[in-house]
């Protein structure tokens, strides 16, 4: 008799699917109001969605070449060098991925090996433990406590081993809103150079800040040979489903991950990469308003939140606000969002998918407020009855 095997790989087991976009499946199935997943309801810049048609009417439909074309990386090398004095070359240095989605995982796949260990700091974005599960690393967590969401210096360098191959840092972090000092990234950066480790940064949310300056670690002392600095387009120019993401890494680290990335995408689609080349010409103006049009959309959040008895926390940068859900009385943050977008209208997502374990996360509930003050507004009237309807379950 032949013994039965597992007809999915081990590998599949380490991790669920994304609760993040679990919650928009839930949201759309009770008609409620999305503030769990990050995507924008309001339109990309004219000139960027102009640009993409005219691509495609050109004809720039075929494969580009698989680590980016040619337009898109000149661009962000120039980019990368007005905005940060980072030198970049094109050729050798950049990878243009399906996303930063894509990038992260290319990253990891591309320098882990199995029983490497990634530092990530908790809470984290929920993709960060599927892809240290896939690339066979090992995360270790190391906790950014509220209510400034900074870490322990001595907490941190504990975390460095000889098994330590990376650390992933997101700044401005999500979820917590976060916008890391010069100083603690200095932090970061020496720990990474005594311990021969790789810096894996998130800097998707770069642009959209309220506090502080944005300081990219690979412009930090020695930095520059030993970080994969991850961003994209979804996030700045409002396009999401675009899936336009890019790499800067040295070119023996940007070497590997290409050859990753060419098997596993071949390539971002072709047309948007002319698009966002394009896109990355509006420049320091364009950032600066996307900035203040975000602040307002926070400012308006928050606002609606503290109506609704949420005590939320105010972000420093990205588009996120974390909630304390102690006051309305549930066993658990999931039970909470699962109840909120069934009974009050409105989709945020839970604490936990943030955190290495569950109970961590228990009290929290995170929405997203990327969206135009109509919508916020109509989600702000359904969360004024969030406490009354608490109440009267827990009567009932
Ligand atoms: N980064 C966004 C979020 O945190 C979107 C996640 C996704 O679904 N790719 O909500």
């Amino acid at each position: 008799m032949r013994l039965a095997r597992s007809r999915v790989s081990r590998r599949t087991a380490g991790f669920t699917e994304s609760v993040i976009r679990e919650m928009t499946r839930l949201c759309a199935l009770h008609g409620g109001i999305n503030l769990a997943q990050g995507f924008p309801n309001f339109p990309a810049p004219t000139q960027v969605k102009e640009a993409a048609k005219r691509a495609i009417d050109a004809d720039i439909n075929q494969y580009a070449i698989t680590w980016g074309s040619k337009s898109l990386r000149d661009a962000l090398a120039r980019s990368y060098r007005e905005l940060y004095a980072m030198n970049v070359d094109p050729e050798t240095m950049l990878t243009v991925t399906c996303g930063s989605t894509e990038a992260m995982i290319s990253t990891l796949l591309a320098i882990c090996d199995p029983g490497d260990e990634v530092i990530v700091l908790e809470p984290f974005y929920e993709n960060y433990g599927p892809d240290a599960a896939i690339s066979g690393a090992t995360p270790v967590f190391v906790p950014l406590r509220p209510p400034s969401f900074g870490f322990d210096p001595d907490e941190l360098a504990r975390a460095f081993t000889s098994r330590t191959k990376a650390i992933i840092v997101n700044t401005p972090n999500n979820p917590t809103g976060r916008v890391f000092t010069r100083t603690e990234l200095e932090t970061i950066a020496a720990l990474c150079r005594d311990h021969d480790v790789i810096a894996v940064t998130d800097e998707i949310y770069e642009h959209i800040r309220y506090e502080g300056q944005h300081i990219p670690i690979a412009t930090l002392e020695g930095m520059a040979e030993r970080t994969v600095t991850i961003s994209g387009a979804s996030k700045t120019f409002s396009v999401t489903g675009w899936r336009v993401g890019w790499i800067v890494a040295a070119r023996e680290l940007t070497a590997a991950i290409r050859k990753v990335h060419d098997f596993v995408t071949v390539g971002a689609p072709a047309p948007l990469q002319e698009a966002i080349a394009v896109a990355l010409e509006l420049g320091p103006d364009y950032y600066m308003r996307l900035a203040t049009e975000y602040r307002a959309r926070r400012d308006h959040l928050v606002r609606l939140l503290e109506a609704a008895g949420f005590s939320p926390n105010t972000p420093e940068g990205a588009y996120y606000v974390l909630c304390d859900i102690r006051p309305f009385g549930f066993k658990d943050d999931v039970a909470f969002a699962n109840w909120l977008v069934t009974e009050v209208g409105v989709a945020g997502v839970p604490g936990s998918s943030f955190f290495s374990r569950p109970e961590l996360g228990r009290d929290l509930i995170r929405f997203t407020f990327c969206k135009t003050a109509d919508l916020l507004e109509d989600a702000g009237a359904r969360l004024l009855r969030t406490r009354s309807a608490a109440n009267a379950r827990a009567d009932g």
